[in-house]
Parts: C-alpha cells; sequence; structure tokens
C-alpha cells in the first residue's frame, strides 16, 4: 500500500504520515514546533533555520495540503485573505488587469480595492456565469489572471471551472479559484483545469470556529518558488499553534461535509414548502438552475444556502427570533448560523451591488452546522410562528 494511490479520507486520516516530516521521536501527531529559529550549526541535518520561511509543523500541513489538493506547493497563511494578499503580493504589478466575479466574498471585495486605489491596477468585474462577458474581457485585455468562487457566497451561482480554466488558457491568463465554501473534499479545481486554488481554513477544514487561517495551492511548477519567496519577504506564513489547531479537524473533514450536507438539504427542502419563502437557493436541490452543473464538478453542495422571504421583516425575525443560529460572521462550524448578508459578511458591497447578484434585504443566509435537523426545524418554526 503507497499513499500516493490512497483516497482523502485515507490522506487525512493519516495526516502525520502523509505530511512526512520525519519527527526524530516517531510522533504520531504532528508536533507543535513552537520556535522561532533553529540552531544553524545543524544546517547540514535540517532545511530549517526561521520559523518565518519555514517551520516543521507547517511544512507537514502544507505537504498534506498539496497531496490532498494535487497541487505542486501549498502555503499556510495566517487567515484566508492572507492567502488572496499572497497571490496578489505574488502576481500583481501596476497596470495590470484582472478579472474578478462580481460575487465575491466581501473581505476580498474590499482588499482588491485597497489594491487598485494603491497600484493602479484594472479590475473587471464580470458574471463569470456569463462565457460570452469573459470571453470578451479575456480577449480585450492583456489579463494576468481571472479570480471567482464557485459556489459564490452569498449568490450561490455556480461556475464551471473547467471551461473558463480554458478561456483563461487559450488568453495566457490565470485562472484562481477560491475553494472556501465547496472545500477540497467536494471539489477540485486544480484537477479541473484550475492554476492555483486558496481557501479560508477557518470555515469548514479546520472546522471548530478556534482559528483562522488560509492555504493558497498552486498546480503549476513555476509559481512553486515565487509563492514560496512572497511568502516569506511578505511574512505571510502561519504560525506553528495556529497550524496545529487547524490540523486537528481535519480526519473529520469528510464525514462532516457530508453531515452539513444532509442538513442543509433536508432544512432547504422544507423550507420550500413554507408560504413565508418566496425561494430557496441551494446548488444542491433540483430547484437551483445549475443543479446539472454543480452535480458534475462539486460531490457534496456543502451547508450553505440563502432564503428570500416574503419580507424584510419576515426574514428579520427569523435572524432575530431562532436560538440554534447564531447570528456571527463566518460559516463551516459545528454550530448553524444565520445573517442578512449586507449587513455582516457583505457590509463592504453597496445595496445596488447586492441586488445585481440577487440578495435583497429579505434574504438570508444560512450556515447549517452538526445539530439535529429537527431541533433546526422546530427552532425556524417557532421563530416565525410562535
Ligand atoms: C472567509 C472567507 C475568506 C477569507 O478568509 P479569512 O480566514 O476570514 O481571512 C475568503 N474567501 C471566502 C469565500 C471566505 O468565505
Amino acid at each position: 500500500m503507497d499513499y500516493q494511490h490512497c483516497s482523502v479520507a485515507t490522506l487525512l486520516s493519516h495526516a502525520a504520515e502523509v505530511g512526512a516530516i520525519n519527527d526524530p521521536h516517531g510522533a504520531t501527531h504532528m508536533p507543535i514546533y513552537q520556535t522561532a529559529t533553529f540552531d544553524l550549526k545543524k544546517q547540514g541535518e535540517t532545511p530549517y533555520d526561521y520559523t518565518r520561511s519555514g517551520n516543521p509543523t507547517r511544512h507537514s500541513l502544507e505537504n498534506l495540503f498539496t497531496k490532498v489538493c494535487e497541487g505542486r506547493s501549498a502555503h499556510c497563511t495566517h487567515t484566508g485573505l492572507g492567502a488572496v494578499a499572497l497571490l496578489l503580493e505574488t502576481l500583481v504589478k501596476t497596470g495590470d488587469h484582472i478579472v474578478v466575479e462580481q460575487d465575491c466574498y466581501g473581505g476580498t471585495y474590499r482588499l482588491l480595492q485597497s489594491y487598485r486605489e494603491r497600484l493602479d491596477i484594472t479590475i473587471h468585474f464580470v458574471d463569470c456565469t456569463d462565457t460570452t462577458a469573459v470571453e470578451q474581457v479575456l480577449s480585450q485585455n492583456d489579463v494576468r489572471f481571472i479570480l471567482f468562487e464557485t459556489p459564490t457566497n452569498p449568490g450561490l451561482k455556480i461556475i464551471d471551472i473547467a471551461a473558463i480554466a480554458k478561456r483563461a488558457h487559450a488568453h495566457n491568463t490565470l485562472c484562481v479559484v477560491d475553494n472556501s465554501l465547496a472545500t477540497f473534499i467536494s471539489q477540485k479545481p486544480l484537477a479541473l483545469g484550475a492554476d492555483i486554488s486558496f481557501f479560508s481554513t477557518t470555515k469548514y477544514v479546520s472546522g471548530h470556529g478556534s482559528v483562522v487561517g488560509g492555504v493558497l495551492v498552486t498546480g503549476r511548477d513555476d509559481l512553486v518558488d515565487p509563492f514560496a519567496y512572497a511568502a516569506n519577504a511578505y511574512g505571510r506564513s502561519q504560525n506553528p499553534m495556529d497550524v496545529y489547531v487547524t490540523s486537528l479537524g481535519l480526519p473529520t473533514l469528510p464525514m462532516r461535509m457530508k453531515l452539513h450536507e444532509e442538513n442543509a438539504h433536508a432544512l432547504a427542502t422544507w423550507l420550500e414548502t413554507l408560504p413565508e419563502v418566496v425561494s430557496v437557493t441551494y446548488p444542491g436541490l433540483p430547484s437551483h438552475p445549475q443543479h446539472e452543473l454543480a452535480r458534475t464538478q462539486m460531490r457534496y453542495f456543502s451547508g450553505v444556502f440563502t432564503v428570500d422571504f416574503d419580507t424584510p421583516q419576515t426574514a428579520q425575525r427569523v435572524v432575530e427570533k431562532t436560538v440554534l443560529f447564531g447570528e456571527k460572521a463566518s460559516f463551516g462550524t459545528a454550530d448553524s448560523r444565520i445573517e442578512i448578508p449586507g449587513k455582516i459578511s457583505h457590509a463592504s458591497f453597496s445595496e445596488a451591488e447586492l441586488a445585481a447578484i440577487g440578495i435583497t434585504p429579505a434574504t438570508v443566509r444560512l450556515s447549517l452546522g452538526l445539530e439535529s435537523v429537527d431541533d433546526l426545524k422546530k427552532d425556524i418554526q417557532e421563530a416565525l410562528y410562535g
């Protein structure tokens, strides 16, 4: 048996061996090398000298992510946005054009705006489900990369990774996918043709809401050194303690993704039948306009979906009166969450920008946790009718 041919669930259950850092004591869980420096007189025996540039704990997790994401290298960053910053610092220079899906995470949007102001870059926000629009921007400009999430958040549109990657490559443009929502358990952007995939480990990957972190994975040999250089030069690397906390969630990630999906599917199906609900947007439901595409590129549909209620007041009532759904930022935790996107996760968007991706003040975003789905149903029922 050889780890090379094992499935992701097996690799995650054997994280210490797959990370292969050769701990001298044979530790069976990745140890925390909480040290700033390494003895330079032992340079022949170890590749490490300073934790910002390399650390065995972090290196072990990076090896694991490289394998499970089918990439060439991975870099653990201090937050998910740190991975976006690493991407920009490595690839973007003054005067460049980039293309970004218009429905993107609020923090990514804010970071891009600040880059635009400082570096005079041109950002083309497009609807990446419209391949003609994508083709038009790519053919009229010299575009460094195209960046999108799929499913998008909070719009939950599905973007065809293989189709966009193919178009991007025809114009010598890199294809970058933010895989925070689907996770590498559900979706393999690099295997589908993307050049770079990154994700926030704050969400499903660490899974307990106890740490912030991110990972940037490249599928191209020529980007391995530039990303390693920038991670060190700009100080983007995650600290060993946070790497360790992140690693604790990995063996259970495949089964958690399965249960998040089961709960989301059951609740979304039930919500669709309520008179106060105008529509439910969940890629796992046949009512989603891109359900078929989602089935071809995703394994599980995750626990995030949106509900359009009849009025903003009903939406507000559900947010306020539910007990098990916490009104908190973020998603992907064991506890269920609820929010009005314009108020929290996408507060950096204007009302018009949100309307363009189908989000109104009567829209709530739910992140289904790992609770009993019957309790979750009852909670919403009592909030609506209690
Ligand atoms: C949360 C999130 C990020 C940013 O990650 P942080 O760990 O919060 O910095 C980026 N993209 C998506 C899709 C996210 O949900």
